[in-house]
């Protein structure tokens, strides 16, 4: 039992100390959704026609190769009108306020982790540096509350509080059109439970509650119809491996309705499971990154 992808997916500290290497080439996923992640963190970008929304940012030392991943899809950094955030984890936002700073774009944060960071900037704090030495915590623009929708130009954000992963992480679900057929996308906020031990609740001051509503937020969302599944990070929804796939000529790789329930039924699995074992063999399984398990040894 190693959990795979929802374990310890830390980079090579050679990819950590050199952000860099994590860098990809960015494209368009479907319509006017596009990914400009790197291979630890996803972001994905959707034109809306009145201006740009980025979902997530990676760490503060990837938003060079963020950037370029925007000008390379032939858009402008200027045209960054919103910054939607997934959950208070700086590989979710530690890029945050320098794409402010460069665009003066809108920051959203769901309401739960926004006063999660306000309260407790020395466990972010400690968060931002273990991650990466220029993260930083940031104050959002709006605080989403359940259900809320963020909208610009053709699109409709759906934003849903689906607690676990931290106290205020959100889902999204929207629509979009692609080559005159409309799809649903859908993104489960906070898939790693990691920091959901006992042990590691309690030193971070976390009520052991958050156990229980992480299944709770499972069956939430659980009839969310979604076509297309987006990850918080690319091995969650294998955002790599579904590009190869396109490039190979099968044009709708990422059209797949079945995933968003295999995808949440082993969540689900693996968490009941983790949520079983003492912590010594938590530890030990957390020891060991499994990145290179699901990479492989060249690039998928
Ligand atoms: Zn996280």
């Amino acid at each position: 039992m190693k959990f795979n992808r929802f374990g310890n997916m830390m980079p090579l500290p050679e990819e950590k100390k050199k952000p860099y290497l994590l860098y990809e080439e960015p494209f368009r996923i479907a319509g006017n959704l596009y990914f400009v992640g790197n291979r630890w963190c996803s972001s994905h970008l959707i034109d809306t026609g009145e201006g740009l929304i980025l979902l997530d940012t990676p760490c503060a030392s990837a938003v060079s190769g963020l950037i370029d991943a925007i000008y390379r899809l032939g858009f402008q950094l200027r045209d960054l009108k919103y910054i939607v955030v997934s959950h208070a984890h700086p590989d979710h936002y530690g890029a945050v306020n320098a794409l402010v700073h460069l665009t003066g774009a809108k920051t959203f944060l769901g309401e739960v982790d926004a006063r999660d960071m306000r309260e407790n900037p020395e466990r972010l704090e400690g968060m931002n540096k273990n991650l990466d030495p220029f993260n930083e915590s940031f104050v959002p623009d709006v605080e989403l509350a359940d259900g809320d929708v963020v909208e610009l130009g053709n699109t409709r954000m759906r934003c849903v509080w689906t607690p676990g992963h931290t106290v205020g992480v959100m889902s999204h679900f929207w629509e979009l059109e692609d080559e005159g057929v409309t799809r649903k996308v859908g993104i489960y906020g906070g898939a790693g439970f990691a920091s959901l031990s006992p042990e590691r609740l309690r030193k971070n001051g976390l009520p052991m509650s958050l156990r229980d509503q992480f299944l709770e937020s499972i069956d939430k969302v659980w009839e969310e119809p979604v076509d297309i599944m987006l990850g918080n990070h690319p091995f969650h929804n294998d955002t790599y491996p579904k590009r190869q796939r396109v490039l190979r000529g099968e044009k709708d790789a990422f059209v797949d309705p079945g995933e968003w329930h295999r995808f949440l039924q082993e969540l689900k699995d693996l968490f009941l499971a983790f949520r079983e074992m003492p912590q010594e063999e938590i530890d030990k399984i957390y020891s060991v990154s499994q990145w290179e398990m699901y990479y492989g040894e060249g690039k998928q």
